[in-house]
């Protein structure tokens, strides 16, 4: 069976295949870097990582762009709280959520588009916007002219009203029709802003996608992903600038959104603090523990986010890293499995594919040959790839000197470098090896002592089936 995914444009599960059967064209919505991301943010970039994967093994060549938007009201308003310049703040949460992304396994994408270096290429979709009717210039604001769209609201479905409702529309005097969004806005000199043929200003938020995957992808792309958050307004309007700008060509052809993380039943949201950082989380548990949290259910369903769900997560890897380390022989290579694959292919149905993961660790646990044993181990690598789980050696998940890999200097609201601390980790190792040694021995008094020393730096050990696991409190 081909890849199917469901769009959200038709509302109907698709059989996929590229435009261009020489590459896919892949555009999911980047972060507004004001703040450290949440594991809510991390969900999308989590899951279509794993979709950005298996569309270069079906189709070889994808190109994916994820922006970065870097001009944003949010940003400036935390920019005149702390007193610093937008590119201060800017900087440093685009570098923070590299370094988040990256440690949470997720690979970059082929492009990385900043909204500020594409001014130029923004004013000038603005223009052609202009002079096809499709926006105006009032009071030094460029304004998309939703009626010149007989489409708009396609995607979401939904009524005037509705949209007007949705949007939170500013009701503003320079507006033709209350539903007309916002493609330029002057700036007064304290804001951040380009001179343009409407006066210094910036541009809209919805314009920053448009003109950066026209500019990067072409008119029309294969793929465009992001949020369910975002399909109305951004997403929407997105399509209508996009379309109007291009004489009516399709923006997007497949259009895939995932569902909403929650905590404690509301959505996770950097606006509302109801959050937990990918940050934090990191520090406490390991990264693969928080991807196998996040694909554990289909991306288009809801994920209620928990300790429980994370503890689940780490005894379920427990239990297929076991497998790996009982199976004490080399891999043998394989490819990623067929029933792996076919589980992808049904509209990247993660939870089914993990079942089917679990199976073939079931079959690997029953492998007596030394043949057949090789080649569960593979057959496991194999499958735990394509959802960049289990590549590390059994030992080191166990070990899993979790916060070793992390800097600990936990400054909430500082920009924390990961970086390696290894004499410590060397330390603390040492301490367990010599503790467990005092243990045999029957020198219980000494295994405390070194217990109680570790402790009161807030190393916690935990004995478990698999030796001894430690982790650092966090101060
Ligand atoms: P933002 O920086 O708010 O534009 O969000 C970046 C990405 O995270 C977008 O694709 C959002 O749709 C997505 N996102 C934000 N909150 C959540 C959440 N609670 N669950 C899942 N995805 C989210
Ligand atoms: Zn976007």
């Amino acid at each position: 069976m081909p890849l199917h995914l469901y769009n959200s444009l038709t509302r109907r599960r698709e059989a996929f295949a590229p435009a261009d059967p020489a590459r896919v064209t892949m555009y999911v919505c980047g972060p507004t870097v004001y703040n450290f991301v949440h594991i809510g943010n991390a969900r999308p970039y989590v899951v279509f990582g794993v979709l950005a994967d298996l569309l270069r093994r079906r189709f070889g060549a994808l190109t994916y762009a994820r922006n970065i938007t870097d001009v944003d009201d949010k940003i400036n308003a935390a920019a005149s709280e702390q007193g610093v310049p937008i590119g201060a703040i800017t900087d440093r949460f685009a570098a923070a959520f590299r370094e988040d992304m990256a440690a949470l396994g997720v690979a970059p994408p082929d492009i990385e588009p900043e909204a500020t270096a594409h001014i130029a290429q923004i004013i000038a979709m603005i223009q052609r916007l202009i002079a096809s009717g499709h926006a105006y210039a009032a009071d030094g604001h460029v304004l998309f002219a939703v009626g010149s769209f007989p489409a708009y609201g396609a995607l979401s479905r939904r009524a005037r009203e509705d949209m007007l409702a949705g949007a939170r529309v500013e009701v503003a005097p320079y507006k033709r029709d209350p539903g007309d969004f916002v493609l330029w806005k002057p700036s007064t000199p304290d804001l951040p802003g380009w001179d343009s043929p409407w006066g210094r200003g910036r541009p809209g938020w919805h314009i920053e996608c448009s003109a950066m995957a026209e500019a990067h992808l072409g008119k029309t792309i294969d793929i465009h992903a992001g949020g369910i958050d975002l399909q109305f307004p951004h997403h929407e309007n997105e399509i209508a600038q996009s379309q109007c700008a291009h004489g009516g060509a399709p923006f997007a052809r497949f259009w895939l959104h995932n569902g909403m993380l929650n905590l404690d039943g509301a959505k996770m949201s950097k606006s509302t603090g109801n959050i937990e950082r990918l940050r934090d989380l990191l520090q406490r548990h390991s990264a693969e523990a928080l991807r196998y949290a996040l694909l554990s259910a289909h991306y288009r369903q809801p994920l209620d986010w928990s300790d429980a769900l994370i503890e689940q997560s780490v005894r379920t890897l427990d239990r297929l890293y076991g497998t790996l380390r009982d199976l004490d022989t080399q891999a043998e290579p394989q490819a990623i499995p067929q029933e792996i694959e076919a589980a992808l292919d049904d509209d990247l149905n993660t939870p089914q594919a993990l079942a089917e993961l679990s199976q073939i660790a079931g079959m690997a646990r029953r492998a007596g040959a030394p043949l057949t044993r090789a080649r569960a181990k593979g057959a496991m690598r194999a499958a735990g790839a394509a959802f960049g789980l289990l590549q590390q050696k059994p030992e080191d998940w166990f070990q899993r000197p979790i916060h070793a890999s992390l800097n600990v200097t936990d400054e909430a609201d500082t920009l924390n470098t990961y970086g390696a601390v290894q004499s410590s980790t060397e330390q603390i190792d040492t301490m367990i090896r010599e503790r467990s040694e005092a243990k045999r021995s029957r020198d219980f008094a000494r295994a405390d002592a070194i217990r109680d020393a570790l402790a009161a730096e807030g190393i916690l050990l935990e004995d478990t089936a698999q030796g001894v696991r430690w982790v650092r409190k966090r101060v």
